[in-house]
């Protein structure tokens, strides 16, 4: 479903992403996984467009990405993007938030916005909190609210870029269960996370990634009990 080839990206001088070369079949759900700054977000960003690649090719269902204009809003609109901070509207209710890309980009009737938005905020155990804002949810609730809002764009895959680094102990949890629901139901996720309970339980497979190359990418019990590289020991070592 996502295919990157030979992809380079660089900041000045810095090279971001070297050579990768990464295939998400649908219904799979890759980990990714690296310390800071080996390129994971950008990895995410630019399977998004929300950065462009100097060399390389990304495809999505074999399409290659758009360059711009409808096509990428299309793009955007195919593949979820779920961060680290739920950027949700402040000041819309939870249920407008759930509905305002559909109704914006897919041009759905109020009506059947306001149905499939509670449908998915039960989904993710957020029925009965559709008509409050954001600030009275907590962090977990308003990551689950971001959940549900990507959902509703009927998303071939999802991205997920660290989405309970910013939770306290106690609702990661709730968020990562939502996750392991959409793995179950077939979702095709890439996920960025340092829960390595959750690579180990939800991932097909883990990609370890270092300085901008893909290091590993192999099964989470081969990943968890062999790591090849001195990297991925060390880094392992570290967070275990
Ligand atoms: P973390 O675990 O800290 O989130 P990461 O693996 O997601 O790290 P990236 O955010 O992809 O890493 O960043 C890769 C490198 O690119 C880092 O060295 C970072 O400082 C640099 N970088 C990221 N975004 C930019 C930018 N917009 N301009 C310049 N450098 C950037
Ligand atoms: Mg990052």
């Amino acid at each position: 479903l996502i295919e990157l080839r030979g992809v380079n990206k660089h900041y000045g001088k810095l090279h971001v992403l070297r050579d990768i070369d990464l295939t998400v079949g649908r219904g799979e759900v890759v980990v990714v996984i690296g310390p800071s700054g080996s390129g994971k977000s950008t990895l995410c960003r630019a399977i998004n467009r929300l950065e462009t690649v100097e060399s390389g090719t990304i495809e999505l269902d074999g399409q290659p990405l758009p360059e711009e204009g409808r096509a990428l809003a299309q793009l955007r609109a195919e593949v979820g993007m779920v961060f680290q901070s739920f950027n949700l509207f402040a000041h819309k209710t939870v249920l407008d938030n759930v509905m305002l890309a559909p109704m914006k980009v897919r041009k759905k009737k109020k009506d059947e916005a306001a149905r499939r938005a509670r449908e998915l905020l039960d989904r993710v155990g957020l029925a009965s909190q559709a008509e409050k804002y954001p600030a009275q949810l907590s962090g977990g609730q308003q990551q689950r609210v971001a959940i549900a809002r990507a959902l509703a764009m009927d998303p071939k895959a999802l991205l997920f870029d660290e989405p309970t680094s910013a939770l306290d102990p106690e609702m990661i949890n709730e968020v990562l269960e939502v996750m392991r629901q959409l793995a179950r139901d077939g979702m095709t996720m890439v996920v960025v996370t340092h829960e390595m309970g959750f690579a180990r339980s939800a991932a097909n497979r883990v990609v370890f990634m270092d300085d901008g190359r893909i290091v590993e990418d192999r099964s989470p019990d081969d990943f968890f009990t062999a790591p090849r590289s001195e990297r991925a020991k060390d880094f392992l070592s570290k967070i275990l």
